[in-house]
């Protein structure tokens, strides 16, 4: 079996949000739910010395679906086995036709990933762009990034490429699910345990 996932590169990423924007399009979304979140990082603070104003302040971006992870905590939890990873691309789904709604999985992920869409009555998340992929193309939040600040493809390839990271705040730690996602830090990037800085559009990302 093939094991998809997303590569984000955090040096490049400029927080347009161009590609949550491009999924809501494409899936048809509702303005309360996103599949992408790209999360405002900051913290830091200023010091005066003599006078003299230092600081280590910081701020970067986090652009996050699912990771479709190899312990996904969504599907072990689902008490409806809604909850499926698919045995050729490795992408984890909710069939929509055996959800019963009881939002389980939307505590179980550490990603915060599923949402509940009251309009259907389901849990509902990213899946990959199951279908693109299914065509041989990316999901549509890759193809859209004017920075070129997401890849997609055989997971393996991507740590060869890009490298094997996972752990960038404020995402958790990965041991917690086994993501399949790597990242490349920006200068300013914190890895998972950080505790110095905040998410600053708690708004946009909840
Ligand atoms: S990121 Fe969350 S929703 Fe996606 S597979 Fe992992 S545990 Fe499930
Ligand atoms: S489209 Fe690209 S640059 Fe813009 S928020 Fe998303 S990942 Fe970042």
């Amino acid at each position: 079996m093939a094991q998809y996932g997303f590569y984000f590169d955090s040096s490049r990423c400029t927080g347009c949000k161009t590609c949550e924007m491009a999924c809501k399009d494409y899936k048809n979304l509702d303005s309360s739910i996103a599949f992408r979140k790209v999360y405002d990082y900051e913290g830091g603070s200023f010091t005066d010395t003599d006078g003299t104003l230092t600081h280590n302040v910081f701020s970067y971006h986090v652009s996050q679906a699912c990771n479709h992870c190899d312990s996904p905590a969504c599907l072990a939890v689902c008490p409806a086995g809604a909850v499926f990873k698919d045995d050729d691309s490795g992408l984890v789904y909710i069939d929509a036709k055996v959800c019963s709604g009881q939002k389980v999985c939307i505590d179980a992920c550490p990603y915060g990933v599923p949402l509940y869409d009251s309009t259907v009555a389901k849990g509902v998340k990213c899946d990959g762009c199951r279908d693109r992929n299914a065509q041989g193309l990316k999901p549509i939040c890759v193809d859209a990034c004017p920075l070129r600040a997401l890849d997609f493809g055989e997971i393996e390839e991507l740590r060869s490429k890009y490298g094997d990271n996972a752990s960038i705040a404020p995402l958790p730690d990965p041991s917690k699910t086994q993501p399949n996602l790597t990242v490349k830090m920006a200068a300013a990037a914190k890895p998972s345990e950080d505790t110095t800085g905040f998410i600053a559009n708690p708004l946009e990302v909840s």
